[in-house]
């Protein structure tokens, strides 16, 4: 699992090459190691509007220093910027973004943070409604500018939520969101938040119970790793062929397991008897497990090989419908749970030889679509739609078309199942309870679809 062209793009010949054929020129990303603070530096805050006066004191309840100061990053870069935007009534005042930004974007550090905060569109009406929903072109292009490992985001709080952003904050400014950029997360929007704090920000799923599928390798791997880290039991599932490599995992992270096939007709009820019996139900639900049987629509025949359109639609769309309505029916999910669908860019963008792999990750959003607004106790329900993410599977792809889709993005590299895992870690944390009803492209903003 490796990026050669980084490699190269790092080295004297490559930088010289790079430098003299325009070529992409790749930022290593900072990424989060446990133990380390959450931004290595101080973050500007300005704006104006419900959250400027609060944003000093959410950033200090998870460790961050901040700074109001628009001259902070002369004196030393600054890690991070958040912009208190819900102020911007009418587009006139859409102004004071290129006024306040202008000034302070060479003063940043490479893999800077930037968060601006809006309120949802949707939630507005008249010239507001047109403010805050033009944040979201803005945003876009400035994550495309930014550079040097920089990422921007957009989040919409609704109003009266404004305490549920901290743990959005404390993800989107800090290493752990390395491959996340260009993208809008709305907050309070399907109904108010229930948790927004937990008592230790290190270890917010202590006591938790979290099922992974299709943990054994890969980004089922690392969410379980990461889960882990956080605090959590993990309860990792995959197929009974990758037995052993399960359970070496599990016992390593002083999890359990269980091995099915998802797709299987007692599969939901074998699940629930299993987290009713050994864990008294489950906080977490990450439905990770996921194939591709690629083959354009004219060549995909129900004859085929193992019916390449079943077999995909059942394991990625059918199995986490079935598994989900079975867990929450028998009132297993605890409350202030969190259920997860792995998407894909994929199912956003669409892509040749994948309309049944993309059906079913569209699909996947729906279900967090219909169920957002359906969940009661504090229950949520997002997805995350990963973009090129650097696996066994991924190296197995040939060469050129690889290299094109490392680079497709403003990072102009592959993420790592990392970022994935880090990116569901943050839904799965109870103070993330107005978070409901997203999903999230770990793409490393790249140019496919939206
Ligand atoms: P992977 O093939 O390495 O891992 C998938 C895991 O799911 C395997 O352990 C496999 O045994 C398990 N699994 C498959 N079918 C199963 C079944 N019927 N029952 C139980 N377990 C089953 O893939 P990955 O790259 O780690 O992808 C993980 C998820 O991320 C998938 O849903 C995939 O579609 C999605 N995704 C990956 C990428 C990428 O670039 N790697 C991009 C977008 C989305």
């Amino acid at each position: 699992m490796s990026d050669k062209y980084q490699g190269f793009a790092s080295s004297s010949i490559g930088k010289f090459l790079v430098k003299n054929l325009g070529l992409p020129n790749p930022t290593p990303l900072e990424r989060y190691a446990d133990g380390d603070p959450l931004v290595q530096g101080t973050v500007l805050v300005g704006g104006t509007g419900r959250l400027a006066e609060s944003l000093p004191g959410i950033l200090d309840l998870i460790g961050v220093a901040s700074t109001a100061d628009p001259a902070a990053g002369q004196a030393e870069p600054v890690k991070g910027i958040v912009i208190d935007a819900t102020g911007l009534t009418d587009s006139a005042a859409l102004v004071a973004l290129r006024d306040f930004f202008t000034p302070v974007l060479r003063g940043l550090a490479p893999c800077a943070r930037v968060v601006v905060l809006g309120t949802p569109p949707e939630l507005t009406s008249g010239p507001e409604r047109v403010a805050q929903r033009a944040l979201e072109g803005f945003t876009r292009s400035l994550g495309k500018e930014i550079g040097r490992g920089g990422t921007v985001q957009l989040v919409y709080v609704a109003v009266g939520q404004e305490a549920a952003a901290t743990s959005t904050l404390a993800f989107l400014l800090s290493p752990k969101s390395a491959y996340v950029s260009g993208q809008v997360v709305r907050i309070g929007a399907h109904g108010p938040a229930t948790h927004t704090n937990v008592e230790d920000w290190t270890r917010p799923l202590d006591g938790k119970v979290a099922l992974v599928t299709g943990a054994s390798r890969g980004i089922g791997e690392a969410i379980a790793r990461v889960l882990h880290r956080d605090g959590a039991t993990v309860v990792g599932l995959d197929v009974p062929q990758a037995a052993s490599e399960l359970q070496s995992l599990m016992k390593e992270l002083d999890g359990d397991w269980l091995t099915l096939d998802i797709t299987g007709k007692d599969a939901p009820q074998r699940i629930a008897h299993h987290l009713k019996e050994k864990h008294g139900g489950v906080d977490v639900v990450v439905h990770n497990a996921g194939i591709t049987r690629d083959r354009k629509l004219a060549n995909m025949a129900a004859d085929d090989r193992g019916d390449r359109w079943t077999s995909v639609l059942d394991v990625n769309l059918g199995a986490p419908e079935r598994i989900t309505r079975e867990l929450l029916a028998q009132g297993l999910v605890h409350d202030g749970g969190s259920i997860v669908g792995v998407a894909s860019i994929a199912g956003i963008a669409g892509n040749v030889g994948q309309t049944n792999y993309a059906a079913s990750k569209a699909g996947v959003i729906g279900l967090v679509d219909s169920l957002a607004d359906e969940l009661t106790e504090g229950i949520t329900i997002n997805a995350v739609a990963p973009g090129f993410i650097i696996t066994q599977m991924t190296d197995a792809v040939p060469f050129a078309t690889r290299e094109v889709g490392q680079r497709l993005n403003a990072m102009a590299q592959g993420g790592l199942p990392v970022d994935v895992a880090e990116t569901i870690a943050w839904y799965a944390n109870p103070a993330s309870s107005g978070v409901n009803g997203n999903v999230v492209r770990v793409c490393g903003q790249m140019m496919l679809g939206a």
